[in-house]
């Protein structure tokens, strides 16, 4: 079987920056393993700005990013359209390549798969199964990947500040949100992000809930409820953003410990499993870029002190 030092699975900022400073430090045999036919992350369908090499937000869009990383790392043994389909019992990885179907093995494992958004099921959303209804990843490589429009009356529903980004991808498109329902939940971006929406057109909606998606064979209308009362609001698309969970897809059977909708794991980026480590979102937040790529580079120390 294939054996190497170090494989890290996922070559978003958190993977990309581990394996870059895991090889500046002089570590040999690291390989990263990527699903997509490129290497970036989310960044790469981010069009708009936000994104920095550092732990804030900062003034480069999400492709110039990746880019960045893409061009920092040129050389490493990054290999792309290659999807990890799990761990087996013995601890090594069944992949998916244009090879077929192999196993391999590593001294340490590094989990950086990223988020996902909670699906509409998910969210208990009534109403039919219509075009029109995405979320904020899809959408975003809708728009920036594919060069679709996919809409112009959206209504967002979210209120992280991933809710906000959406606007800018609306404004890309010069799409005129009907509303952005701000929708009560965890990791609520700080109330100037509303002011901001308010100041691109779009009017912010508190304390209202989605109930249902209405339409024929595509979105005509959302029926909320706002103190009590039902409310129906036409519009031809909705983006159901943020409530993001850890990618877990690889430890759901229970292969690693979790600490909620999460792996547990310690100071040191440690899982349960002795040779697994976790960085970057698939930590179950949504951090920024720059922080993905500095929690990359700690663990690069940890691994190869
Ligand atoms: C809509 C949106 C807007 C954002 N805007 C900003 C912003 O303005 N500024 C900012 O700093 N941050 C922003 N972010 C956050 C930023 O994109 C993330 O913090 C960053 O991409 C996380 O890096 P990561 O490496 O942890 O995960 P990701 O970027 O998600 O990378 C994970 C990688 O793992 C791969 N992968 C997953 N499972 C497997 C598998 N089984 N086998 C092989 N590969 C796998 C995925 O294909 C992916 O490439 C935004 C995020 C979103 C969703």
């Amino acid at each position: 079987m294939e054996h190497h030092s170090v494989i890290i699975i996922g070559a978003g900022p958190a993977g990309l920056s581990t394996a870059l400073a895991l090889c500046q430090s002089g570590a040999k045999d690291v390989v990263v393993l990527e699903r997509e036919t490129q290497a970036g992350g989310i960044p790469r369908h981010c069009g708009h700005k936000g994104f920095a090499p550092y732990k804030n937000f900062g003034l480069m869009t999400g492709p110039n990013l990746a880019s960045l990383l893409r061009e920092q790392t040129t050389g490493l043994d990054i290999r792309t359209s290659t999807t990890v389909l799990e761990f087996t019992l013995r601890g090594s990885l069944r992949v998916h390549s244009t090879q077929g179907i192999t196993e391999i093995s590593a001294d340490k494992i590094v989990l950086a798969a990223g988020t996902r958004e909670t699906s509409r099921a998910a969210r208990l959303i009534g109403g039919n199964k219509l075009k029109g209804v995405m979320n904020t990843g899809e959408l975003q490589q809708r728009v920036y990947l594919g060069g679709e429009h996919p809409f112009r009356r959206p209504v967002i529903v979210g209120s992280e500040w991933v809710s906000y980004s959406t606007l800018l991808t609306c404004r890309h498109l010069h799409a005129k949100p009907v509303m952005l329902l701000a929708e009560d939940g965890e990791n609520a971006a700080p109330s100037y992000f509303s002011f901001g929406a308010r100041l691109l057109g779009t009017k912010v909606v508190r304390g209202a809930k989605l109930i249902a998606i209405r339409g024929n064979s595509a979105v005509e209308a959302i029926e909320i409820e706002r103190f009590g009362k039902q409310q129906t609001v036409e519009c031809d698309a909705v983006v159901l953003t943020g409530k993001f969970r850890s990618e877990d897809a690889l430890y759901s059977n229970g292969y690693l410990e979790r600490n909620g909708y999460a792996p547990a794991v310690t100071d040191g980026f440690k899982t349960s499993k002795p040779n697994v480590y976790a960085v970057g979102n698939v930590l179950g937040h949504l951090e920024t870029a720059g922080l993905c790529m500095a929690q990359g580079r700690e663990l690069a120390k940890v691994l190869f002190p």
